[in-house]
């Protein structure tokens, strides 16, 4: 595939400051693809002064004129469609008719509600005798993983754009090429120069040099927990603002006045999706002792049809991590009613979808986010149980309930500590905020949630 071997800095691809690369691998067949610049210290630190450089008069340009550049880069996007779900596939090996629906379709209604709510959002407000004016924070680190790649892109950096923000982004090292592409994207729309900046690198040189920077106000992280807590502690030294969006391990609480059967079949559906590799997907099924038989058998047959209908996972190391999740789930007492450690292919990352049965509460596999096609079937006796379940991790991302009486799912959902419920299976809406309770992270994303993420207020008494 076509690569740039360059950092996108300032409006222009410049020569990386080191040698070093990194190989883009297709984990369908394990081939390189392409090779892109491994980013140093150097290179963030030029990307960091363009984007400090363009702060003030892209903090000065009138939102409808940042909303139209918004506009202009979505269409920028439509234009490319396919261009993009063909390299997410390559890079992330998801079916291209997801990659088409989900990994272009999705940050395209995205970049699409911020070049509206950019142009309506109030940049002002009274309060009594004051007058409040929210104003961009200034020059945004973005670091972004791999599961959504271009979806975790546009969460950032449309709605900092949209608030008078410049940024500087380093992408996750797997899927580089879509971060590209945008960044191609970004100048075909007229995006003023210096005011996106891509530079491509590993995590700990890169990404940490971006999260460590001086010239950074605010750092805007998805991905593990583990590198978002060491994020949070650089941040917090700095007295820096930081938005953290993390695991999860979210529960989908099935009541017994649910309809089992769609129950069962969208939570499956969930879980399977991307390959699993997803911080909200509902990777814990709780279901009525009286229920929970008829649930497993039902949830074995959903997921026996999802073998050839996902991708594989990311990487060599994510399959193995998965394998060792499987593993340890049968070795403390979980029963496999579906799939297994076992690749279904020779070559290519593959998981077979896999449902465990049996699962209580304390198990790693009901506690630890697994980001790879495996559910856990959980029983429980009453709601009260139910609910301590659903709340018994360290997680809380998001979640699923299901009763025959929306009003029913509706009170459950309300003692849930988690940052999003679906109620009866939900719809996605790019407008809803995003994000965790617990150590499932800090801040929101999308809508006007998200955009205030990156403002910061000053207040005018009169
Ligand atoms: P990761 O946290 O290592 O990587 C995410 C991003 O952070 C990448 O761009 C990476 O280069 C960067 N990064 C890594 N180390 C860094 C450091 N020290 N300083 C600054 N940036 C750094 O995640 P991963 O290894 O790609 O995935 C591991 C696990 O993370 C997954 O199994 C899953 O549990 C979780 N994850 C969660 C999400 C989510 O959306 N919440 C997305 C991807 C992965």
């Amino acid at each position: 595939m076509k690569a740039h071997d360059g950092m996108y800095i300032g409006g222009d691809w410049r020569p990386a400051a080191g040698q070093d690369t990194i190989a883009v691998v297709n984990p369908a067949d394990e081939q390189v693809i392409a090779h892109v610049p491994a980013g140093t210290a150097e290179d963030v630190d030029a990307a960091v002064k363009a984007a400090r450089a363009a702060f003030p008069a892209w903090a000065a340009t009138p939102p409808a004129e940042r909303a139209a550049k918004i506009a202009a880069l979505r269409d920028v996007l439509v234009a490319r469609k396919d261009e993009i779900a063909e390299t997410v596939t390559a890079e992330l090996g998801s079916p291209l008719q997801f990659s088409q629906m989900v990994h272009a379709g999705v940050p395209i209604a995205v970049a699409g509600s911020y070049a509206e709510l950019a142009a309506s959002y109030s940049f002002e407000e009274k309060i009594g005798n004051s007058t409040v004016l929210l104003e961009p924070v200034g020059v945004v680190g973005a670091i972004t993983p791999w599961n959504y790649p271009l979806h975790q892109i546009v969460a950032k950096v449309a709605p900092a754009l949209a608030a008078g923000c410049t940024v500087v982004l380093k992408p996750a090292e797997d899927t580089p090429l879509v971060a590209q592409l945008f960044a191609e994207a970004a100048h075909e729309a007229g995006v003023p120069a210096g005011v996106f900046n891509l530079v491509t690198g590993l995590g700990p040189v890169a990404g940490q040099a971006l999260a460590e920077h001086d010239g950074v106000d605010l750092v805007s992280f998805t991905g593990s927990t583990a590198v978002g807590k060491q994020i949070g502690a650089t941040a917090g030294a700095a007295i820096k603002p930081v938005a953290l969006e993390l695991g999860g391990k979210s529960a989908n609480v099935i009541l017994p006045s649910a309809d089992l059967a769609k129950a069962v079949n969208v939570g499956v559906a969930n879980v399977m999706s991307n390959s699993g590799q997803t911080c909200s997907a509902w990777t814990r099924m709780l279901v009525h002792a009286d229920q929970y038989d008829e649930a497993v058998t039902l949830a074995a047959a959903a997921a026996a049809k999802y073998g050839d209908r996902i991708g594989p996972v990311v990487n060599a190391k994510q399959q193995d991590r998965v394998r060792g999740y499987i593993e340890r789930g049968t070795a403390e007492g979980a029963r496999v009613v579906v799939g297994g450690p076992e690749s279904p292919q020779d070559k290519g990352y593959f998981i077979t979808p896999t449902v465990f049965a049996d699962v209580t509460p304390d198990m790693t596999i009901a506690q630890e986010e697994i980001f790879g096609p495996v559910l856990s079937i959980l029983k429980y006796a009453d709601e009260d149980e139910a609910l301590a379940i659903a709340n018994g991790t360290v997680y809380g991302l998001a979640g699923a309930v299901w009763a025959g009486d929306e009003a029913e799912a509706v009170a459950f959902a309300r003692r849930m500590d988690t940052g999003q419920v679906d109620i009866n299976g939900g719809r996605f809406n790019p407008q809803a905020p995003f994000g965790g309770y617990k150590q499932s992270g800090v801040g929101r994303e999308l809508g006007p949630h998200g955009l205030g993420e990156y403002l910061q207020t000053k207040s005018l008494q009169f």
